[in-house]
């Protein structure tokens, strides 16, 4: 799934001044940071792995390629109520698992059928849907409360 340094910045290129952006060592650096994970990071966490490569960039510098990716269509942003956001180098259509005790972001690999998802709006008067967005959520496999019974404690035994 992972491709080259030469390719990704070659589509990189060719997205970026298809809309109107100049191609950047700072936003190929942050474009191969996103594409090569799957931890779906905060701009703040990209930073953290970005300026190991590229001296010098700033936060600022990081959130704005990141909108800008987003703005080309290179990656997806992920909003939560609090204001925050993640960032997803993944744009085909996907849907997310979130653990609700470290926010740690999974893709979760299933998928619903685009009929039955147009069953939840059936109904709704007035309403112009253009999408929707659905999370699982519940607590990763490091987080996971230990059951009282010891019955999936015991299958590591
Ligand atoms: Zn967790
Ligand atoms: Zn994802």
């Amino acid at each position: 799934m992972m491709s080259s340094p030469e390719s990704s910045n070659v589509r990189l290129r060719r997205a970026l001044e298809t809309a109107g952006y100049r191609f950047t060592e700072q936003r190929a650096a942050v474009y191969r940071f996103l594409c090569g994970t799957a931890s779906h990071p905060s701009a703040d966490e990209v930073f953290q792995q970005v300026r190991a490569q590229v001296p010098g960039i700033s936060l600022a510098t990081v959130y704005k390629s990141l909108e800008t990716l987003v703005n080309c269509g290179l990656a997806a942003k992920l909003t939560y109520g609090d204001g925050s956001a993640r960032y997803d180098g993944r744009t085909d259509p996907h849907h997310h698992a979130r653990c609700v005790s470290c926010d740690r972001v999974m893709d979760a690999p299933g998928r619903i059928p685009d009929q039955d998802l147009d069953t939840l709006g059936q109904g709704l008067d007035g309403f112009f849907l253009v999408g929707y967005r659905l999370e699982l959520t519940g607590f990763c496999e490091n987080c996971r409360p230990l059951e009282e019974d010891g019955s999936s404690a015991g299958a590591m035994n």
